[in-house]
């Protein structure tokens, strides 16, 4: 019987080299990240210890839903494990920029203000706010946008932010991570900073979180620093790779309120939607999700530091904190963009022998390519990578269900860059 190792999966013996040096560099990080995980699973566990989860709370409902006592249970979870008053955890929440939309919508009134204070938010929020013209928009229903960019070195721009706060504010939206820009990834810690300077302009300004990719990487959550919504999606950080939809936001009782009467419908909120048997995955998801997260920043932080040494400029640089899990590399070529994302189909576990190509997706300037070869359709809580052919052709990565494939993901990428451009 023949031996299975990288050489035998098409690694070079520079590059496995090469990954043995970064790996041994990076212990001491390692060690760190094991440590958080093993606190955020504590985390988990707890939530599900004190809410008495048990077996009978995976049975699956069908029609209303009424007295669903899982979905309740679930959502009980969420809010222990963020410090809230509510949650509302739903498979009917069909993905992040759904959750994103439904926490506006539902909390902001025709002439309102919303406000973000860090810059344009990730390309899907440009069609709920009316930044592009959208059938739907906030705009429509008249509610007006502001928005402060971040300063040059990355600062909040507190004297804008001041300046722009007026009587019509109502909802401040946070982005926590850099989505697909290279501005930095906000920590937890100034996010809290952010919200506690708005709170001191106008004490009730709703401040609202989007915490997409961020859940696990740093010990706090936004909700535990003041925001009054966090929101996310199930098939990022919190689905743990098991989760096949749903969406999350969890906060102040009447912001989720809100939330719930507009899921559904006033009158019925929270009362009605079937779990129709997902239950038992979503809360399996989650307790896999602090390993998850683990898996997919070791990745990134290995991913970061081999295309450091490989002469490519990386966002966040390989010996910086993380506060999401995303890895951004200046590819320089549109070839080396190419090579990447084959690099990463190929070591994926489904589809692994389809070749990406660039397509003209709705919604963006440029052709984008795209590598996901994944078990949940567009989840990016697994290994996947995807960029915009244009200057500077960056390649974003992220994910990986566990280390192993993550390293030989990201090792198979470079092996194809080597091979095509270098
Ligand atoms: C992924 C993401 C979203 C939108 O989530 P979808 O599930 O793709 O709709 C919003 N904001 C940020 C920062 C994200 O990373």
């Amino acid at each position: 019987m023949s031996k299975i190792d990288l050489s035998v999966m098409g690694i070079s013996d520079k590059l496995i080299y090469m990954a043995e040096d970064i790996e041994n560099s990076l212990k001491e990080r390692f060690y760190k990240i094991d440590k958080q995980e093993e606190i955020n699973e504590l985390r988990v566990l707890k939530a599900m210890q004190d809410n008495k989860l048990s077996e009978g709370h995976f049975a699956s409902t069908t029609g209303y839903g009424y007295n669903d006592i899982g979905r309740d249970v679930l959502e009980d979870i969420y809010k222990n494990l963020f410090n809230t008053e509510a949650a509302l955890v739903r498979q009917q929440i069909t993905c992040g920029t759904h959750a994103l939309n439904l926490a506006l919508s539902a909390n902001l009134r025709p002439g309102d203000e919303l406000l973000s204070p860090v810059g344009k938010p990730y390309d899907t929020m440009d069609e709920i706010i009316g930044i592009r013209e959208s059938k739907g928009s906030l705009k429509e229903y008249g509610i007006s946008y502001r928005q402060v960019d971040l300063l040059e070195n990355g600062d909040f721009d507190y004297d804008g932010i001041k300046a722009a706060i007026n009587e019509k504010t109502k909802l401040a939206t946070i982005q926590r991570s850099r989505g697909y820009s290279t501005r930095p990834t906000l920590s937890v810690e100034e996010i809290g900073k952010l919200i506690s300077f708005i709170k001191s302009i106008k004490p009730d300004v709703i401040c609202m979180v989007d915490n997409c990719y961020g859940e696990l990487v740093d010990e706090l959550e936004p909700s535990d620093v003041g925001a009054d919504m966090t929101v996310g999606s199930l098939i990022k950080n919190l689905g743990g790779g098991l989760a096949p939809i749903g969406g999350y936001i969890v906060g102040k009782k009447e912001c989720i309120e809100q939330c719930a009467y507009r899921l559904t419908s006033p009158g019925l909120g929270k009362e009605v939607g079937a779990t129709l048997g997902v239950t038992h995955t979503l809360l399996q998801g989650l307790f896999n999700a602090p390993s998850v997260v683990a898996s997919a920043l070791k990745g990134a932080i290995f991913a970061a530091k081999l295309y450091e040494d490989l002469g490519y400029e990386v966002f966040p640089k390989a010996d910086l904190a993380r506060h999401d899990i995303i890895q951004a590399v200046n590819m320089k070529t549109a070839d080396g963009l190419i090579a990447f994302c084959e690099g990463i189909q190929a070591a994926a576990p489904v589809d692994s022998y389809v070749v990406p190509e660039p397509w003209a997706m709705p919604g963006y300037d440029s052709d984008v390519i795209m590598a996901a070869g994944t078990f949940i359709s567009g989840a990016s809580i697994e290994l996947s990578a995807d960029g915009p052919l244009k200057e500077p052709y960056t390649v974003f990565f992220q994910g990986g269900l566990n280390y192993g494939h993550a390293k030989y993901g990201i090792l198979k990428s470079a092996q194809y860059v080597i091979d095509a451009v270098l």
